[in-house]
């Protein structure tokens, strides 16, 4: 999830309307993907910073690195619509929404950019405009 309201400069092509990509009223990169039930990666500073948050983190072990690594991600969790998404967000995917820790929020959640393919593809899942 980015900022909270961002339009974009790069638009479709054509005249048609300017699409904005309102993170609040839609959060579509924050429902997980994933098969299993943790979803955003977690860094031992994210941990540091969310301290005062009662994380749900689910670990994992990567069995073909050498020595086995251990990662942690967020728990998930099913949004009032039964879409599984973040632990930590607020309200539903596709619709409105907050992410609960957003100045605190992962790394991997701020890197996310708001317009870029990926954000772009997630929308679509959610037949938001893009
Ligand atoms: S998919 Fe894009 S517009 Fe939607 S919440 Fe994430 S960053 Fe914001
Ligand atoms: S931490 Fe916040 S921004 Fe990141 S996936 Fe969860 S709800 Fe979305």
């Amino acid at each position: 999830m980015g900022d909270s309201r961002i339009v974009q400069d790069s638009q479709p092509a054509g005249c048609g309307p300017w699409v904005e990509y309102d993170c609040l009223t839609c959060g579509a990169c924050c429902a997980s993907q994933s098969p299993g039930r943790g979803y955003v990666f977690l860094t031992d500073a994210d941990i540091g910073r969310l301290a005062a948050v009662a994380l749900p983190i689910v670990t994992s072990v990567v069995q073909d690195s050498d020595p086995p690594e251990t990662m942690r991600s967020l728990g998930t969790k099913l949004d009032p619509n039964g879409t599984k998404v973040c632990a930590l967000l607020d309200g539903c995917s596709g619709g409105r929404n907050a992410c609960s820790v957003y100045d605190r929020r992962p790394g991997a959640c701020r890197g996310f950019e708001v317009g870029s393919f990926f954000c772009r593809q997630a929308r679509q899942r959610f037949g938001l405009p893009v």
